[in-house]
């Protein structure tokens, strides 16, 4: 299923912001994703122009969970977007398993906020699921097994048969995150997907995930305005400045797992990093429109 494609972003743009030091460990694995130097402008050479992105770099490893988080309008989506390939950056390079990256990698799937629309209404819960699966072409077994799968994972299991509509938003969701899991990306982009649904069904759905995750040895990257969700879920916060944003710092979060919604959160290392968060948040100003 692992795509290889290789085309460079030729572009160059001469405020290059500085790449921050990364202060972690050497990579106990290869990076899974590498994005180097990655601008982005839109209305290019209009009077509208605006520089959303200026200068992102950084990595990820293979079955590491990795959440972005930066305050609205920073530049986050444009950032997904451009990691998924649906986008094209202005210059810079995003690289999946070694190879740049020109066009949607197979190996890549995009969860998004508005799961109403990512679902088909007229298919049934399974059928969405099975959607891609048949697309590629994958053989009638594979594909039932997949789905029975995927949908055991996102406890899902007895609701194959409902339409979306029969469903409540949390559960919705769900579908669209079973749907990405039966296809069995080496990594999943996840684009605020819990902002829609109220903070009981969040917290379900973030343990519902980092289950999953673990389970299933997945890599995620996940984009959150929610600093309490960016340090709960992963193992490393990419803090993005307003816009035109920029990484300003890689923090780790060494919080044994598994976490809990109460009992983590009340730890020392949980309130100070949320602090951290915060903080640099704040200190870098709000997005300017
Ligand atoms: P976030 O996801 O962090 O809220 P976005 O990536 O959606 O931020 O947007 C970053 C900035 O780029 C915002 O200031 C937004 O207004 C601007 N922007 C987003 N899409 C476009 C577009 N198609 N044309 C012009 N500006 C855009």
């Amino acid at each position: 299923m692992e795509q290889r494609v290789s085309l460079e972003f030729s572009e160059t743009k001469d405020d290059m912001a500085t790449p921050i030091a990364n202060d972690h460990p050497e990579p106990l694995a290869p990076a899974l994703l590498e994005v180097a130097d990655v601008h982005h402008l839109y209305g290019r050479g209009t009077k509208d122009e605006y520089t959303a992105l200026n200068g992102i770099s950084f990595s990820v490893r293979a079955g590491e969970f990795v959440s972005i988080v930066g305050p609205s309008g920073c530049g986050k989506t444009t950032l997904l977007r451009c990691v998924s390939g649906l986008m094209r950056p202005s210059s810079g390079t995003i690289a999946v398993n070694g190879e740049v990256i020109s066009s949607v990698p197979h190996d890549l799937t995009l969860v998004f906020q508005d799961y109403s629309r990512s679902l088909y209404p007229w298919l049934r819960v399974a059928a969405n699921v099975d959607f891609p699966l048949r697309d590629a072409g994958l053989p009638r077994d594979e594909r039932s097994a997949r789905v029975a799968q995927a949908l055991a994972d996102v406890g899902l299991t007895g609701h194959e048969r409902k339409y979306p509509r029969q469903l409540s938003g949390g559960m919705q969701q769900r579908v669209a995150i079973a749907r990405a899991l039966a296809y069995r990306p080496s990594m999943l982009l996840m684009d605020e997907p819990y902002a829609s649904v109220d903070a009981q069904t969040r917290a379900s759905l973030e343990d519902m995930l980092l289950d999953v995750w673990a389970r299933r040895n997945k890599t995620v990257l996940f984009v959150t305005h929610d600093i309490d969700e960016s340090v709960y879920l992963a193992d490393r916060v990419l803090v993005l400045s307003a816009g035109p944003s920029r990484v300003i710092a890689d923090i780790a979060v060494d919080i044994p797992r598994p976490r809990d919604q109460i009992d983590t959160k009340a730890t020392p290392e949980f309130v100070e990093l949320r602090a951290e968060v915060a903080r640099l948040i704040r200190d870098a100003g709000t997005a300017p429109r």
